[in-house]
């Protein structure tokens, strides 16, 4: 494996069909050719994925959303307008030309112009869209820098270092109906921002969970016990404790490492660092992390989504 910055030689690699890790704002996805279905292949026995959780698409052009959906949809040009580059993933009806191993066998692709300047020119190098899960093994933490990839995948052949993703959290991803859209997984770009240019669908909560087989209840998850707000402080013995933290409370010097995710309260900084925040946590020497609720408001929405994910094994009672 090697970690650099030549993405000539990074898209070279994607046009041999072979894996190259790479930064977006969000997280490192692990790419392939999107329309070489062995390259793809590869990508699931490296991350040890499912075959049923479908893989994000990221394209460098409008041409290439065209090529990879079944039907022209003025929706898209709109949402591209306003959101792309950026952290919003659109699924729509796939075009022949992408396999099922790429959607997991659905009749829809997930479809994103990611924001930033080398998954851009990877993508436009290759000259091809790049499949791209996130670049961890499944299940545990997503990638926000260039060695939590190298940590879990080792035999990835090139890692694309572009330092800290500046989002640090997963695309919203939504679906497109007939009579609109549905959010199928939160993230920076909130519903409300998609309904001042697309109206939010009347499909029932039943059916969109049939459309994204991918949103299980565990995923995220760090190698040792991870617990939000199920601890009780006061009697916990926590010498041996971790603490990811939500502002600068008062009891972060009775653990024995903090992580702050935003000491002034921003979620958008909490975002940032959730990810890091449980690399260097699970890497540390402490026995348990104990995190901090943030609260449900814009992108601290997904936040909390990803940290009941990352906590769901875990957890002590069903809720
Ligand atoms: P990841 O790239 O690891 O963040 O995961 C991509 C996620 O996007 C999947 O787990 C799905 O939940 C969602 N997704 C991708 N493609 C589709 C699709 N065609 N239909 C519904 N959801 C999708
Ligand atoms: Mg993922």
């Amino acid at each position: 494996m090697q970690i650099g910055n030549d993405i000539a030689h990074a898209a070279e690699l994607i046009r041999d069909g072979e894996l190259v890790a790479f930064p977006t704002e969000t997280v490192y996805g692990l790419g392939a050719d999107a329309f070489n279905p062995e390259a793809v292949a590869k990508i699931f026995q490296l991350k040890e994925r499912p075959a049923f959780d479908p893989l994000i698409v990221h394209v460098s052009n409008l041409d290439q959303v065209k090529e990879l959906s079944k039907h022209q949809d003025d929706r898209i040009s709109l949402l591209a307008d306003r959101f792309w580059p950026g952290p919003l993933t659109i699924v729509v009806e796939k075009s022949e030309k992408v396999s099922d191993i790429v959607t997991s066998g659905l009749n829809t692709v997930g479809i994103r112009m990611p924001d930033h300047t080398l998954a851009l020119q990877l993508i436009s190098e290759a000259r091809t869209p790049i499949a791209a899960p996130s670049a961890n093994k499944f299940g545990r933490i997503s990638p926000t820098k260039a060695w939590h990839v190298a940590n879990q995948l080792k035999e990835v052949p090139y890692i694309l270092d572009g330092g800290q993703t500046s989002v640090g959290i997963e695309s919203s991803v939504i679906r497109l109906h007939e009579d609109g859209f549905v959010m199928l997984r939160p993230g920076a770009i909130s519903s409300a921002q998609i309904s001042e240019i697309i109206p939010e669908s009347k499909i029932s909560e039943d059916d969109q969970k049939l459309h994204s087989p991918g949103l299980i209840k565990s995923h995220y998850s760090p190698q040792k016990p991870l617990y939000i707000g199920e601890i009780d402080l006061d009697e916990a013995d926590l010498s041996n404790a971790g603490l990811i933290a939500w502002g600068k409370p008062g009891y972060a010097n009775r653990f024995k490492k903090v992580e702050y995710l935003s000491p002034e309260k921003r979620p958008e900084e909490a975002a940032i660092h959730l990810f890091s925040a449980l690399h260097n946590m699970e890497a540390s020497d402490v026995d348990f992390i104990v995190a901090d609720p943030v609260p449900e408001e814009g992108i601290g929405i997904a936040v909390m989504d990803r940290l009941r994910k990352a906590a769901y094994r875990h957890r002590k009672t069903n809720q």
